[in-house]
């Protein structure tokens, strides 16, 4: 059971914008194992809302990795891309509530605002209040206001945010027509019924942003736990962008044992080798959400890891 009250529904959702790395892997492992010990369900979702940057072609081939890695999920896959009609009936509800406001700001005209710590500009509030003659709306914004939120992470700890400091009046429909990952998250979340998030940390600055437009929509807020992120030894995230190493399904076993390592798990050495269902096996009955380490980010450069790290240049 979750603290809702409801039976756990938990989730992994990658984003098919590049194959599954290590850091999804390890995502896709937390989440799976946390919502499996706790007699829960584990959905999976496709976000491909960002339809310039994701294909199906790499949807494809990230099912058949988890697949081959031993995954296996509750229900149909929801995919993002089918799913606009939701997004825009959210935010029909927030525009007939009057938390959304049409911005013609363009990049360009924001370039001097200040910077979020995630690196995304705040916005200064232009069109808050109605649009300058003459102009016309581009993308719609969602008005934050004053809002605090704060809220407990079952690995970080307590996370108290200003938004307006912290992120401003975020984009809920980009001016390119497609809609937000923040907006996606949370109208897919609610959807689904999931009770507990547990997802990397590179996302624990959008919970705040998330929980709001969940106050805003009437939606519950899930429980939350950010797992550290794969970083590479130049502490970057592993990614698409800093060309991660994409995850070898033809290794399952000790890609799995890998990414345990990483979450702080302590299979015994006799793993080695061993197929995936025996390192699953153990996985299910010896997983502790508390030996998952704290902190944000994680190098593979201290701790010999195999699969983790980025040398190669797929
Ligand atoms: N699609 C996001 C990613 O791959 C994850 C979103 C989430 O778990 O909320 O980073």
């Amino acid at each position: 059971m979750s603290t809702f009250g409801s039976p756990y529904r938990g989730r992994f959702a990658p984003s098919p914008s590049g194959p599954l790395h290590f850091g999804s892997l390890v995502a896709a492992t937390g989440s799976f194992l946390e919502a499996k010990t706790r007699g829960g369900e584990w959905r999976l979702r496709m976000e491909d809302v960002d339809a310039l940057r994701c294909s199906r072609e790499t949807a494809g081939e990230i099912l058949r990795v988890l697949e081959a890695c031993g995954f296996a999920w509750d229900g149909e896959v929801i995919r993002q891309s089918r799913r606009r009609q939701a997004y825009a009936a959210a935010l029909a509800k927030l525009m007939a509530a009057g938390r959304v406001f049409p911005c013609a700001c363009t990049r360009r005209e924001l370039a001097d605002s200040l910077v979020a710590p995630d690196g995304a500009a705040i916005y200064p509030g232009t069109c808050r209040r109605g649009l300058a003659a003459g102009r016309s709306g581009r993308a719609w914004r969602v008005a934050v206001g004053a809002a605090r939120v704060s809220f407990d992470d079952a690995i970080q700890g307590r996370v108290v945010s200003e938004l307006a400091s912290e992120a401003g009046d975020f984009i809920l429909l980009r001016a390119d027509g497609l809609y937000a990952y923040q907006l996606a998250v949370v109208v897919d979340d609610g959807e689904a019924g999931i009770t507990d998030v547990v997802r990397g940390a590179d996302l624990l600055a959008s919970t705040s942003r998330q929980i709001f437009l969940q106050q805003c929509l009437g939606l519950p807020t899930p429980n939350y736990a950010h797992l550290p992120v794969a970083v590479n030894a130049a502490g970057e995230k592993l990614s698409k962008q800093t060309r991660a190493t994409p995850v070898d399904g033809s290794r399952p076993g000790s890609v799995l044992l890998a990414a345990l390592e990483f979450l702080g798990q302590q299979p015994p050495p006799e793993l080695a080798g061993a197929a995936v269902q025996e390192v699953w096996s153990w996985a299910r009955a010896n997983w502790r959400l508390d030996h998952v380490p704290r902190g944000p980010a994680l190098s593979g450069a201290s701790q010999n890891v195999s699969g983790w790290d980025n040398a190669a240049d797929t």
